[in-house]
């Protein structure tokens, strides 16, 4: 949402200095909406198969995905850590991860001065020894710690864009519980912030919590999935219930145990956009993470994991708000909130006028201002491409009464107001009043 205050002062920035270039053409090798988009708009860049690079607006929309992920985060109690990417073999023997043959996403790299390093596809295990020198007695639990790190994940074929990277950042949560109903209340925090992460980020209407496997310690795992008919994964969905059930675990036991009717699913493509995880103690008891309790007994520490990836959500939102002119932004993740498109040449009153919005606007929104010589129509273009929710023209057809043309990028509509409308109650005010 826009605000109107004037705090924050965030300098408008000159697209005439933006160093990224919009493309006419979609990539050749990109086969997803979300990949050609965010190329052509300037926003990520290719450097191999799986692998994509964040430029100045790509990395303003991520960063603001992951300060809603952090403020869910610390709201639940999360303490933030920056774990390494190097891992240590010997770690990684002692829960039976380490091998190809037992995990075969590991990407794993050798020094020259001798030994190996794995690169992290995931962090329970240096996580569960590290917790070791912290966690004593029931005084030190239960305690949630977690991180925006980069993980490297052998993926066999990624062609799905950012959805599904060989590197790219992952926020994991850890939980240290003392028993399993520590554990179970904690889960149900969890899930109520993840719900309320991707109502924030715009997909919440359709994005579903979704039963799946469970792995060896509980009976399901809950992803969340958000509907797009791209999506890599099928779910059956309960639309009235607002839960579904992966395909991979779909049975009739499954259902029964879960007390949903077969006539009330239907089937759905989705995106897994996030994941939680009970994990018992299988890797508390593998490093000894034990804690003493009130009557000086020793228990193995009850383990869960929580992630989502940041940039699979951003290539989520694209995937399913774009249109055929490009990519439309939530206001809450736009890289800015108004986008000021002056259509003039160099050195006229329009010029100058537009210079004074920018200005003005930029003290209650952040502004990205069009400054370039270029046709209407190639700025406009690119202003729907790039999918700020605002658009602010201001050209020669305003000029006489001190107005400017508001358009609002999802929908389409314009609205013609003062200028001083506009810098008093910002963008969003003209739609929503
Ligand atoms: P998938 O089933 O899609 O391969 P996963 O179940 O292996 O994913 P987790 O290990 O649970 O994924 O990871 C947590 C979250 O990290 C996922 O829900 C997803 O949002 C994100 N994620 C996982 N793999 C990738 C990837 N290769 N690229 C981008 N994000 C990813
Ligand atoms: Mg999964």
């Amino acid at each position: 949402m826009l605000k109107v205050s004037l705090c924050a002062s965030i300098l408008a920035m000159l697209q005439s200095q933006l160093f990224t270039k919009t493309r006419r053409e979609a990539p050749s090798d990109e086969v997803t909406r979300n990949a050609t988009l965010l190329i052509r708009g300037g926003f990520i860049n290719k450097e191999m198969a799986g692998v994509y690079s964040f430029l100045p607006l790509g990395l303003r929309v991520l960063r603001k995905i992951e300060d809603i992920i952090r403020e869910e985060m610390d709201k639940i109690g999360g303490q933030e850590v920056f774990l390494s990417s190097l891992q240590n073999p010997e770690t990684w023997k002692k829960t039976k991860r380490w091998a190809d043959e037992d995990t075969d996403i590991w990407l794993k790299t050798k020094s020259k001065f001798g030994g190996e390093y794995g690169l992290a596809f995931t962090h329970e295990e240096p996580l569960a020894l590290l917790m070791t020198g912290h966690i004593s007695s029931y005084r030190d639990l239960p305690v949630y710690i977690y991180q925006f790190q980069t993980k490297f994940r052998d993926e066999k074929r990624p062609k799905s864009g950012i959805l599904r990277g060989r590197e790219f950042v992952m926020k994991d949560l850890y939980s240290f519980c003392r028993n399993e109903a520590q554990h179970k209340a904690f889960y149900e925090k969890a899930k109520q912030a993840y719900e309320a992460i991707f109502n924030r980020a715009g997909i919440g209407e359709r994005t579903f919590i979704t039963f799946a496997s469970g792995g060896s310690f509980s009976k399901y795992s809950h992803e969340f999935q958000t509907l797009a008919d791209s999506g890599e994964d099928t779910i059956y969905l309960d639309v009235k219930r607002r839960i579904a059930v992966n395909k991979e675990v779909m049975t009739a036991e499954v259902l029964s145990d879960l007390k949903i009717k077969e006539k009330d699913l239907v089937e759905k493509k989705a995106i897994e956009v996030g994941n939680i995880f009970s994990l018992g103690t299988r890797f508390s008891e593998a490093f000894g993470l034990l804690y003493l309790d009130e009557k000086g007994e020793k228990h193995p520490v009850v383990m869960g994991s929580y992630g989502i990836g940041p940039g699979r959500l951003m290539g989520t939102i694209v995937e399913v708000f774009a249109d055929e002119r490009g990519i439309v932004w939530p206001e809450p993740v736009a890289p800015f909130d108004c986008h000021l498109i002056e259509i003039s040449g160099s050195g006229t009153s329009v010029k100058k006028r537009a210079e004074r919005i920018a200005a003005k606007l930029e003290r209650g929104a952040s502004v990205l201002y069009d400054d370039r010589d270029l046709r209407a129509g190639e700025k406009f273009a690119d202003a729907d491409l790039i999918g700020i929710p605002y658009q602010v023209i201001v050209s020669e057809k305003g000029e006489a009464g001190k107005t400017v043309e508001v358009k609002q990028r999802a929908t389409g509509e314009t609205k013609i107001i003062s200028e001083e409308a506009l810098i008093s109650q910002g963008t969003y005010r003209a739609f929503n009043s």
